[in-house]
């Protein structure tokens, strides 16, 4: 039951400061409900919240998952962890941590206050597949001892912790699988080949592909993605996912280094680096179980999401 005896809710956002994390804390706001926006400010910035800091529903709070946290929410969304490969790899330890001990606390506040609580995952659960496009059956290609397993690793183990505190102690859970995520608000530096390549073509800088440039992902436009978090929030209790969000519109890094060009205008040469080891080949999200258990699919295709990410970047370099 919710603690309170009305519609609005407080809820807990952890790494509401991040990319992601500060979109959902909008989008909270706007329905009326109170946040709680947790954050140690590791990748995520005060600035990407500075426009809600004078809210009146709105509570920034520094901490790090990492620690016990005893608060009254009822409901969290667990979104804290870095999730660019350079920033992961940085501290590959304390990575690991924030998604298993990260996972341990919020689940341990979530037990204490009977509290739902979303897991934000990732395809990189998947790691370098061998089934395409990725359902939510298939378990993956994970190498345990990489420099990408950190991050993977770390996930699937926190994935495994919301599954057993769900059938150990009954707690309502909720785990998204998110592919690739763009948009306003991306680190400008955070080494992501979205943000990568706009800063790249918009300084006139060479387009620094990564092997062959053959490679696939999907991108999905971080209003849709929004949107899909909330409504597996919000689906029916029996609705525990994993259920993947991502927009399954798959293009090469090739392709996506002409449309940036394309729309940004810009003359940069495409220049070719080696291939990060155990970078995935290929990878798109089957979005089926999306659209049956929440009506959801991404409604914003790459060419329209590129232009209001492209004008953001401008601004921020
Ligand atoms: P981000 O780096 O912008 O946001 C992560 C936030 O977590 C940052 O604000 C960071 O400071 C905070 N954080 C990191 N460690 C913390 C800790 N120990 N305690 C408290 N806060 C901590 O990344 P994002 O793109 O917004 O990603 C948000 C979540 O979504 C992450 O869990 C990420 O793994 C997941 N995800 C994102 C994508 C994507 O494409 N953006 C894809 C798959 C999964
Ligand atoms: N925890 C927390 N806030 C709470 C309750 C628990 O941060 O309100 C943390 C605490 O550090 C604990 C962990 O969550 O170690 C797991 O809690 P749980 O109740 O599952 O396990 P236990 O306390 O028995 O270790
Ligand atoms: N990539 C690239 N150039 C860059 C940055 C990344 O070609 O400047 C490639 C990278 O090797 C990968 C893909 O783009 O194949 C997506 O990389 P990103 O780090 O954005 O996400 P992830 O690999 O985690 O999906």
């Amino acid at each position: 039951m919710s603690r309170n005896y009305h519609e609005t809710k407080r809820i807990l956002v952890t790494g509401g400061a991040g990319f992601l994390g500060s979109h959902l804390c909008d989008r909270l706001l706007e329905q009326g409900h109170e946040v709680i926006c947790l954050d140690n400010f590791f990748t995520g910035r005060r600035g990407n919240v500075a426009h809600l800091l004078q809210h009146p529903n709105f509570e920034l709070m520094r901490h790090d998952v990492t620690f016990p946290l005893f608060i009254e929410v009822d409901e969290i969304y667990n979104l804290a962890c870095p999730a660019s490969p350079i920033h992961y790899q940085h501290d590959p330890v304390q990575t690991t941590k924030t998604s298993v001990h990260g996972a341990i606390n919020m689940l341990g506040l979530a037990k204490r206050l009977g509290a739902k609580i979303l897991q934000a995952s990732t395809s990189e659960v998947y790691g370098d597949p061998d089934v395409h496009p990725q359902t939510e059956e298939y378990w993956g290609r994970v190498n345990p001892i990489g420099p990408r397993s950190c991050y993977d690793e770390g996930k699937r183990c926190a994935e495994t912790l919301f599954f057993d505190y769900h059938r150990q102690h009954g707690l309502k859970i909720k785990v998204a699988r998110i592919f690739n995520t763009y948009g306003p608000r991306m680190h400008p530096a955070d080494g992501r080949v979205v943000s990568n390549f706009i800063v790249q073509a918009l300084r006139g800088e060479p387009i620094t592909l990564y092997g062959s440039g053959e490679q696939t992902r999907s991108f999905c436009y971080v209003d849709d993605l929004i949107d899909g978090l909330m409504r597996l929030m919000n689906s029916p209790d029996e609705v525990t996912g994993p259920v993947n969000i991502g927009n399954p519109g798959e293009f090469s890094m090739r392709q996506l280094a002409e449309l940036v060009k394309e729309q940004t205008g810009s003359a940069s040469e495409l220049v070719f680096h080696p291939l990060p080891a155990d970078d995935p080949k290929q990878r798109r999200p089957d979005i089926g179980k999306a659209q049956a258990l929440l009506g959801w699919a991404p409604r914003v295709p790459l060419a329209e999401g590129l232009a209001p990410t492209i004008d953001y970047f401008r601004s921020a370099i």
